[in-house]
């Protein structure tokens, strides 16, 4: 049953080859052996997931087929699940039962899924490596040839990430502000995309910048993405942001091909730090995607340079607000002070971990007085040079291709002395955000070290249809069949 795709399980089910509560029990019982080893799990929801089972199984029996009728999903501790504890990954939240559902999960019961649990991330989703997180690291499924210390996940999506590569569940929803579903993704050997910035609700899920903040799924295929991207979209008039548009069928594009396509590849996103393998691995795909048909052409995006600045301007700036509900007052836990201003000088102090005070301080700075014009607005005003750039782009091309990460998963340990290392990782991710526009990672192989890489694929607003395009050609090609060492159904 591990080595079932999203895909095959949902033919299996609906065969009758086995019940969702086989699955499930497959998957609770592979939680219970790796969970102690990797944390990819904050919280594990044995009951509920029977009881979704259960309800699936009936389903199945009356011949009610739903998108996800009976798979079992990890969902990221970020988005709130009614009367199961979202923590966001921070201590601050550490018994905050949410009374409602955020509308992607809600979309993903009314479609039949099961939920396995809570998935670890960094503190408010605040991170690249799943380090920051209160209730401990995630250690990534995967480990370099001859050496066992424990790697990073990626983040902040780092433990749905970790969970799926495990094989500990079929999929997982997470969330991507400034890459973090296609960075834990190319990190694990999996698939990642963050559609375009509306076309999935953002009510519910913890804000951490709200203009960037976006949700989308990880998965084993570019086809099981579709599948869980299909039921998590669409038009929500509980979030102004949210696009009223007509959701395409994700999982037809995966079948279109990408003859006749004209890919770009934007030189700014050639670097001199980046491994050469990385460098390989692009040029690789590019080939891939030649033999296919597409044409490939080198464009230019001049303020691709000034996107990671700016985004850790965008991003503090707008936590700093977000975050200002934390007082101790409503949801969170409360650290009690002499007068109200003790009190929430207390609660934040024991609340929020170095990583979320350091977003919130510069944050509160680049908003303050003398400082707002030469740090917060002068970076909207690049923000929409970066936009700009794409849509420039996009009128001669159809999607662009980079690499994800400029590296493959570093240990835990390396990069933590200086924030602006871990800054660095974001540095082909944030774009895409800047911008609004999607963007998708995909598995293209391993470097000499056997750890995966991936390949970005960035396309139009709400043209997910072509990323999808793109993300399956580069997926057949590349026959990505590597296993994690430490997975279910595979021995550790
Ligand atoms: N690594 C980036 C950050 O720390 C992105 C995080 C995210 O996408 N949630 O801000």
């Amino acid at each position: 049953m591990f080595d079932l795709t999203l895909a095959g399980a949902r033919a299996g089910l609906r065969k009758g080859e086995f019940s969702s509560r086989d699955l499930t029990e497959a998957f609770l019982g592979a939680i219970e052996t790796l969970n102690p080893v990797l944390n990819a799990f904050i919280t594990v929801t044995p009951e509920l997931a029977l009881r979704h089972a259960a309800s699936a199984d009936a389903a199945l029996a009356r011949g009610e087929h739903g998108l996800l009728t009976g798979i079992p999903l990890a969902i990221k501790d970020l988005f709130c699940t009614q009367g199961v504890r979202t923590t966001a990954g921070s201590k601050i939240l550490e018994h905050f039962i949410p009374p409602y559902e955020s509308t992607v999960s809600a979309n993903l019961l009314r479609d039949g899924a099961v939920f396995l649990g809570k998935a670890n991330l960094d503190e408010f989703a605040m991170g690249s490596s799943n380090i920051t997180s209160a209730f401990g690291p995630v250690v990534s499924p995967w480990t370099r040839n001859g050496d066992n210390r424990p790697l990073v996940p990626g983040g902040s999506s780092g433990g749905s990430a970790a969970a799926v590569a495990a094989r500990l569940a079929l999929g997982a929803t997470a969330t991507d502000t400034g890459g973090s579903i296609r960075q834990p993704a190319s990190f694990c050997g999996i698939t990642g995309i963050k559609p375009t910035y509306g076309r999935c609700s953002r009510w519910g899920i913890v804000a951490f910048a709200s203009s960037l903040d976006q949700a989308g799924p990880v998965a084993r295929t570019v086809e099981d993405c579709a599948i869980m991207l299909q039921s998590m979209s669409g038009f929500d008039p509980k979030d102004s942001t949210s696009a009223d548009l007509p959701v395409p069928d994700f999982a037809a594009a995966c079948r279109r091909g990408v003859k006749g396509l004209r890919i770009g590849v934007p030189r700014e996103y050639r670097s001199d730090d980046m491994p050469p393998e990385i460098e390989t691995m692009w040029q690789q795909g590019l080939a891939w995607l030649r033999e296919q048909g597409a044409e490939i052409v080198d464009v230019s995006l001049p303020h691709t340079k000034y996107g990671l600045a700016t985004y850790y301007i965008v991003a503090p700036a707008e936590a700093s607000s977000n975050l200002a509900r934390y007082d101790g007052v409503r949801f969170s836990s409360r650290t009690d002070g002499a007068d109200l201003n003790e009190l929430y000088e207390n609660t934040r102090a024991a609340g929020f971990g170095s990583e979320v005070k350091r977003r919130i301080m510069i944050g509160t700075y680049v908003l303050s007085a003398g400082y707002y014009d030469a740090y917060y607005l002068r970076a909207q005003k690049i923000r929409a040079l970066i936009l700009k750039d794409f849509t420039d782009v996009f009128r001669t091309v159809d999607a662009l291709v980079t690499p994800t990460a400029p590296s493959a998963a570093f240990a835990q340990g390396e990069r933590m002395d200086d924030p602006l290392k871990m800054y660095f990782n974001d540095v082909f991710t944030v774009p895409a955000n800047m911008s609004g526009i999607p963007g998708m990672s995909v598995p293209a192989g391993l470097d000499a070290q056997g750890l995966p890489l991936g390949l970005q694929v960035l396309g139009r607003p709400f043209d997910e249809e072509t990323v999808f395009a793109v993300g399956a050609a580069i997926e057949r090609a590349a026959g990505f069949t590597a296993l994690p060492g430490m997975r279910a159904g595979g021995g550790a």
